[in-house]
């Protein structure tokens, strides 16, 4: 048996698309993709237009895929990005990012993060149409249904809109369309996607910390529904019908985007924090000292000690050379593969009561060897403190969490959780805490792996009763629509 060292879920993808008045953005979009490594260390592509699209995509990460003469073989002015993980078996070259296909507009080339839920049904619609399809991916369908759609308006601009009424679930894409580069985020706006600019260039990435490293400047995150096409001159935005509500997935704030990212108007890290409070307030112990279990508990943790007034302590050590993927090769390596990853520091940690903290507890594997590391350092109480509460339901959304049975919470109470991981006291932050953490109203979450209650219709699973007006109608859409563009002009 394999085991990865890290039971983390793995998130699909980072996205991030250019354009410039003059100049080559490949540079901009290579260190962009450095920044999202996080989101996807499996393959890596980019898609430039010059004259035509030229797209190279390989496995591994960014810069093992982009060596400098790779680079030096890409030139453009406008062009996308993708970096991927993905979820099936199918981590294989053919389903890498971008997927370039042909339409009557232009070659298509599209980079998305999330899940499209209905992706099988409108697979087997095309291909009754006599669409041949190359790879397994919802990312294909989604290209070949915007290619159809094409077909059908011969208007790119309508087609867009209408292709996106087809698809049920999360997609943040960016497009190429011949030379025009687009983005958009779906009406629930579950996945992020965000817009900045520096001097003469118009970017969107998936996190805005990659306007930071680009030295541009973040302007704001695409609302639900949103369709920006950025051009060398500006940006123009169009919104799709939405629902009142959104749903941004929780976990982005919880693990997946980096700290220093704002999504939807919150620090990442100011949400870590929070929730280290939250859980200091419905949950606190007394201890000698808080430790987080690094990288993933350091924010909770510090918020979580502030709180509560208790020295924050680093008694567990991470081997930064040890990458997120590493897999343990042989069972009975198992004991190594942890002390790897991670080591504790006895002399901090003998005798004292610790409060170990984490974002998260998937599978719970990791977290029982890391209690035992801390108990074989000498540590005399140990109390696991959670940043998410208890996930028992899969993600349909573009989130590595497929299967009930794969989840420590799955028909267990907390008191079975607490003794499988051979801790003294275990206790996971409330959905009322976490959501105060987020500070924004539930009705605008997704908390589906949490409930097991979707924004999205997922075949055999509960749909999340909308609790407000449903949809906004095209007048008050185009009203948006026009607000939104003129607040656009005037960040310009
Ligand atoms: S089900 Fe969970 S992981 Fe998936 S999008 Fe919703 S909150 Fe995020």
């Amino acid at each position: 048996m394999r085991e990865a060292l890290d039971d983390h879920p793995n998130c699909n993808c980072g996205i991030i698309g250019v354009v410039a008045e003059d100049g080559n953005i490949v540079p901009e979009l290579f260190y962009g993709l450095r920044v999202l490594q996080h989101r996807g260390q499996e393959s890596a592509g980019i898609a430039v237009f010059e004259e035509q699209i030229n797209c190279k995509k390989a496995m591994g990460l960014v810069p093992e895929v982009f060596s400098s003469e790779e680079l030096s073989e890409l030139s453009g002015q406008v062009g996308i990005g993708h970096v991927r993980y993905s979820t099936e078996g199918a981590s294989a070259l053919e389903n890498a990012q971008p997927i370039v296909a042909s339409s009557i507009a232009g070659d298509i080339a599209l980079a998305h993060n999330g899940e499209v839920v209905n992706a099988d049904e409108l697979r087997r619609e095309l291909q009754r149409k006599r669409w041949a399809f190359l790879t397994s991916t919802d990312s294909e369908v989604i290209v070949r249904v915007l290619a159809n759609e094409i077909i059908k308006t011969r208007d790119v601009n309508q087609a867009l809109k209408e292709f996106t009424g087809r698809l049920i679930g999360s997609y943040s894409l960016v497009l190429l369309v011949g030379e025009r580069l687009f983005a958009i985020r779906d009406p629930l706006a579950i996945r992020p996607l965000s817009y900045g600019r520096k001097d003469g260039m118009h970017i969107v990435a998936s996190e805005s910390v990659v306007f930071d490293t680009l030295g541009a400047r973040f302007i704001r995150d695409l609302r639900p529904g949103e369709i920006l096409e950025l051009t060398p001159h500006g940006v123009k935005s169009t919104r799709l019908p939405h629902p009142n509500n959104s749903a941004h997935c929780m976990f982005e704030w919880v693990y997946f985007s980096r700290p220093d990212s704002v999504l939807d108007g919150r620090l990442v890290y100011d949400v870590r924090v929070k929730i280290g409070e939250e859980i200091a307030r419905e949950h606190p112990v007394a201890a000698d000292m808080v430790v987080p279990v690094p990288d993933s508990g350091r924010a909770h943790a510090f918020g979580f000690a502030q709180a509560l007034g208790l020295p924050l302590m680093e008694g567990l050590i991470k081997n930064r050379y040890i990458e997120r993927t590493f897999i343990i090769p042989d069972q009975e390596e198992r004991d190594i593969g942890v002390h790897l990853k991670l080591n504790a520091i006895r002399s901090l940690l003998q005798g004292k009561r610790v409060v170990l903290i984490d974002d998260s507890i998937v599978r719970g594997t990791t977290m029982s060897k890391i209690v035992k590391l801390v108990r074989e350092a000498g540590a005399k109480e140990i109390h696991v403190r959670i940043g998410c509460p208890p996930i028992r339901a899969p993600c349909y959304l573009g989130i590595d969490m497929k299967t009930r049975d794969q989840f420590a919470a799955n028909g267990r109470t907390v008191e079975q959780i607490r003794d499988s991981l051979g801790a003294d006291s275990l206790e996971y932050l409330t959905i009322e805490g976490l959501v105060r953490a987020i500070s924004m109203s539930e009705e605008d979450l997704c908390l589906g792996c949490l409930t097991a209650v979707y924004p999205v219709q997922v075949p055999g699973e509960r749909l999340r009763p909308q609790r407000r007006l449903d949809l906004f109608m095209e007048r008050v859409d185009s009203e948006a629509e026009t607000k939104a563009s003129q607040e656009v002009r005037r960040q310009l």
